[in-house]
């Protein structure tokens, strides 16, 4: 392998380094957290949104209840009123019970249109609530929207630079032996990603441990086509 060839595994290394770097940016883009926050916020209203529109069905069918059961008392009141005036009933105490019961079926019916109207107010109240809550979703799906473009812009540019980086990677490994790119593959694998390092003033600089007197003269010794291993962590050495 002749020198020219370690200085390919050494680029190699650094596209292949890029290339990772490149791909945890891709995966930690601050484009990906601004979206996942606004999609978040998005949820958050339109649960209440929902929320609110299930309390508005209740408090309506509430209303249409109230409003039923006092348009039958209010029958019942004209009835019970129409036979207090008719002449039918003639008997004082009579005439009084029916007056009283007429008396209390309309305190009834003030009470329940009382009730009515506090329903109505509160069916307002979360009407306009619910439209605020539309307002405010509306707003929060276009920033969804808009942080989805972001990302997926910030994500082509990534992209991009990593196929820069593929197409440079592949034409320096086609300059490489195979046994030698099998022996880098492997050790990138074993290495955290790292699988070729500098010998540079007798230190390793994948570990950063020096090598020792008789390892660096063995290193030193063995043929320039070697492909020689760090003692320490086995990386594949390239004489600097
Ligand atoms: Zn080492």
């Amino acid at each position: 392998m002749s020198e020219d060839r370690f200085q390919r595994l050494l680029s190699l290394q650094d596209h292949d380094t890029r290339i990772d770097q490149l791909r945890h940016r891709h995966d930690t883009l601050a484009e990906r957290a601004v979206l996942a926050a606004s999609q978040d916020a998005c949820r958050q209203l339109g649960d209440r949104q929902e929320a609110r529109r299930t309390e508005l069905r209740e408090l309506q069918r509430n209303l249409k209840r109230n409003e039923d059961e006092l348009a039958a008392l209010e029958d019942r009141t004209k009835r019970e009123y129409d036979r207090l005036y008719s002449g039918e009933i003639t008997g004082t105490r009579e005439l009084l019970t029916l007056q009283e019961e007429v008396d209390g079926l309309r305190s009834r019916c003030s009470d329940m249109e009382s009730d009515a109207l506090e329903l109505m107010e509160a069916i307002e109240g979360i009407e306009s609530e619910v439209g605020t809550l539309g307002a405010s979703l509306a707003e929060a799906n276009a920033e969804v929207v808009s942080a989805q473009q972001q990302l997926t812009e910030a994500e082509a540019t990534v992209q991009a630079e990593i196929g820069q980086q593929t197409a440079a990677r592949s034409t320096e490994a086609a300059g490489i032996p195979e046994d030698a790119l099998a022996d880098y593959e492997g050790l990138r694998a074993r290495m955290g990603g790292v699988a070729v390092a500098r010998l540079r003033n007798g230190t390793c600089e994948g570990c950063h441990l020096a090598l020792s007197a008789m390892e660096l003269d063995r290193i030193r010794q063995a043929p320039a086509d070697k492909l020689c291993h760090c003692e320490e962590c086995g990386r594949i050495l390239v004489r600097a």
